[in-house]
């Protein structure tokens, strides 16, 4: 929800600024409160896009804060941190994709009739030549499969 927390801080850093214009004497301790929680909402603001960033676990987040933070002021610096912060991570990753080559050039499973272990892409069985289907690249994985390749893929 980057819209609320963008939206959020905007109407309070507004409010805060508005609240500065009056002198201290003409404000009551919540104006006070308000007007100096302008230092704290305007770099919150600021830092936005770093920490929209940080929320989204984001791969190039130490660039989006350089840009964040070195060019945030001239505002198009800011708008640019903040859809690179935004911007989705490409949904295949190094790791998975390589998960997904492990899976499809040697995963096994087991044969239906015999038990023992064969290809999943096997058409027959090399044991007991029985036919088998194929299976959809979806399955051939059982949970064990993916552990395997989920400790071995961590090193
Ligand atoms: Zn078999």
């Amino acid at each position: 929800m980057f819209i609320v927390r963008l939206a959020v801080l905007v109407l309070w850093a507004l409010y805060a600024w508005d609240m500065g214009q009056i002198p201290p004497s003409g404000l009551n301790a919540f104006g006070k409160f308000v007007a100096l929680s302008f230092f704290f909402v305007a770099p919150a603001l600021y830092l936005l896009p770093t920490f929209e960033a940080w929320l989204r676990k984001h791969r190039n987040i130490s660039s989006i804060a350089l840009v964040n933070i070195l060019l945030g002021w001239t505002l198009i610096g800011w708008v640019v941190a903040e859809a690179w912060a935004l911007k989705k991570a490409e949904p295949v990753t190094v790791e998975s994709a390589a998960v997904a080559n492990k899976v499809e050039s040697g995963a096994h499973r087991e044969c239906p009739y015999c038990a023992e272990t064969i290809l999943a892409k096997a058409k027959f069985c090399k044991h007991c030549h029985k036919e088998v289907e194929p299976l959809a690249n979806s399955e051939q994985m059982s949970s064990a499969d993916i552990e395997a390749l989920a400790r071995g893929n961590r090193g």
